[in-house]
């Protein structure tokens, strides 16, 4: 099960998601304000694992210093991971320095395609397209998976419900004199969540939220009106982001990074609009929510 906070879904306030995924917990960004509305709401600094940092605008990093620094005050001795574009490795290392102990932060600059282990989570950075001259990531995080079974293929077989343990357990069960190779009946359901950062419309993005469980999306501007500006500064529309989980087949979207000028209301019929007659869940605004 994976928890998610939005800590706030306006672009120049703060972009920053907290997320509880089993007993791991990370951020995607941390932008400024995090820090006061985790302690707001009761999300510890110091139970935090690993942030993952999008691109270097001051919106995506700003309260990295204030994180560090609380989380040493607090008495926090274990070293916070810092997954961080590469091209930006010193301005990090910087931000460690100046959080007054370097030691407590584990810097791990990544380029696009890489991939790094977190605890039992795996993430992988792509390249978006958001603005000339700075590298900008998203990135597609996934577990290890679980074993699932092909309850309705077992069922049209007539196996007995409690041979199902052990074809989970991969062992050979004998139906009917028949042995079930447990290969057919057994796959492994992985949980993805992908982080889009700030990007225009883009072919990685797309190809990245393939099959995702959860697609964490830039919206920044409401619709075809801003179309101008969102390709003038980077960004996608409420229509892109949701064209873009319903193409990728995504099963749940949070829009975040939402311009000021937008009520999230008028976001929410938006993008409701568009999805209406789709499975897709939305999710707009700072509300927690569970999948
Ligand atoms: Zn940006
Ligand atoms: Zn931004």
């Amino acid at each position: 099960m994976i928890r998610v906070f939005p800590l706030q879904g306006r672009a120049i306030l703060s972009t920053s998601t907290y997320v509880e995924w089993g007993g791991f917990r990370f951020l995607l960004d941390v932008g400024p304000g995090s820090v006061s509305e985790m302690l707001r709401r009761n999300l510890s600094p110091t139970k935090l694992r690993a942030v993952l940092i999008s691109h270097s605008h001051i919106d995506h990093f700003w309260d990295l210093v204030p994180l560090l620094w609380i989380r040493r005050l607090w008495g926090q001795r274990r070293a916070l991971t810092i997954v961080c574009p590469k091209a930006d490795l010193e301005l990090f290392e910087w931000c460690a320095e100046v959080s007054g102990a370097p030691e407590l932060a584990e810097v791990r600059p990544i380029a696009p395609g890489d991939e790094c282990a977190l605890s039992g989570l795996k993430a992988r950075a792509f390249e978006v397209d958001h603005e000339r001259g700075r590298m900008a990531l998203g990135y597609s995080i996934e577990d290890p998976g679980r074993v699932r079974l092909r309850a309705e293929a077992l069922r049209g077989m007539g196996v007995p419900e409690s041979e199902w343990g052990r074809l989970a357990r991969m062992e050979r069960v004998r139906i009917g004199g028949a042995d079930l190779d447990p290969g057919d009946f057994v796959y492994l359901k992985k949980f993805k969540l992908v982080y889009s950062g700030d990007t225009r419309r883009c072919d990685s993005l797309l190809e990245a939220a393939r099959g995702a469980d959860l697609l964490i999306a830039e919206s920044t501007y409401l619709n075809e009106a801003f179309r101008d500006l969102a390709d003038q500064r980077g960004h996608m529309t409420v229509g892109d982001a949701v064209g873009i989980a319903l193409e990728a087949g995504a099963a749940n979207l949070l829009l975040t990074h939402i311009s000021m000028r937008h009520t999230e209301e008028e976001v929410r019929r938006e993008a409701e609009g568009i999805a209406s007659a789709t499975p897709l869940r939305i999710f707009v605004g700072s509300s927690e929510f569970e999948l």
